[in-house]
């Protein structure tokens, strides 16, 4: 660099030091934690609202810090994002998951679900179809009960390419479902040609269910549209009974969200199934 000679200890102002220092040591510490398994899943129940029962779980990743707190996704994903180490955290938590479908279904409750996050660097990174494989066959768990969200802006990056990924996770027997629906931007044309199994209703509508006709209308535009193509939908961020009542009306099949219960350890949720809770 130039100037090296005279100043070579100070390339950068002490701002930039503080950022990018601070981003090197998350990454330092994402890396650790990863090979101290100091990553967990928590779960979120989904419950169908006909019956009122819980069909399955959403998994949730938590970061266990040594001596300090329990980091939620949002501190942490974004960077494993950036730095590419999602996949290797990706390819845990598949197969911490099926090690936990193995778990319920020794419990007797072959018959749940459990849906995991899938980033889109994982999903674009070629070798998602084998890591679902090779997760499945080492705990022995049935395809259909691993499900896999997926983002509308995740899968419109490369379309062409998505629909070949997509197909590829079919033929294995996983369950597909679109996270966070209404807020990306797929078009209908790619919609009917994803083979996907769920929309889920974002949050957003659903908070707003109440207080604005547009969230209202879009929820319940989205709850018809995947009936007329034969898909499943799932509203999320579920908190008041209003909600509940309205998404009951409209007949959306199944339901996620604080005003059943939040995302929880596995013990915790297996009390839960225990108990026989209900809606
Ligand atoms: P998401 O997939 O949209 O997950 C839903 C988020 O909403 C979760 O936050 C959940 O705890 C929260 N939530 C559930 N019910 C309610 C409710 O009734 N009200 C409100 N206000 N919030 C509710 P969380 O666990 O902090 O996760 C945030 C995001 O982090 C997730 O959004 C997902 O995009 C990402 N994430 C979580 N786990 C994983 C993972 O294993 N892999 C990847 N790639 N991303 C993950
Ligand atoms: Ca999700
Ligand atoms: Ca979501
Ligand atoms: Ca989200």
């Amino acid at each position: 660099a130039k100037g090296q000679g005279r100043n070579r200890f100070c390339f950068y102002t002490a701002d930039m030091n503080v950022q990018a220092m601070a981003q090197l040591e998350l990454e330092a510490a994402l890396r650790r934690a990863l090979e101290r398994n100091e990553f967990l899943l928590h779960y979120q129940p989904k419950v169908d609202l006909r019956s009122g029962r819980v069909v399955g779980a959403e998994a949730l990743i938590r970061w266990q810090r040594e001596g300090g707190g329990l980091e939620a996704p949002g501190r942490f994903i974004p960077l494993a994002e950036k730095t590419g180490l999602i996949v290797a955290i990706g390819t845990w938590v598949i197969d911490c998951a099926c090690r936990q479908l193995r778990a319920w279904s020794d419990d007797g409750r072959p018959d749940l679900r459990l849906a995991v996050n899938v980033s889109g660097r994982q999903f674009a990174s070629g070798d998602l179809a084998d890591v679902v494989t090779q997760a499945l066959a080492r705990h022995g768990v049935a395809a259909a009960a691993l499900e896999l969200e997926l983002t509308e802006s995740m899968l419109m990056e490369d379309p062409e390419a998505t629909i070949a990924t997509l197909h590829a996770l079919k033929r294995i027997g996983v369950k597909l479902s679109l996270d966070d629906f209404g807020t990306g931007y797929s078009s209908f044309a790619y919609l009917s040609r994803f083979p996907i199994d769920t929309l889920k209703i974002d949050q957003s509508f659903v908070r707003n269910l109440a207080a604005e006709p547009e969230a209202a209308m879009i929820a319940v535009s989205i709850i018809d549209l995947a009936h007329r193509m034969r898909l499943k939908v799932i509203a999320e961020g579920v908190e008041t009974e209003a909600q509940l009542d309205y998404l009951r009306v409209r007949e959306c099949d199944e339901m996620q969200g604080y005003l059943f219960a939040r995302p929880m350890p596995a013990d915790a949720f297996g009390c839960l199934l225990q108990d026989g809770a209900r809606l």
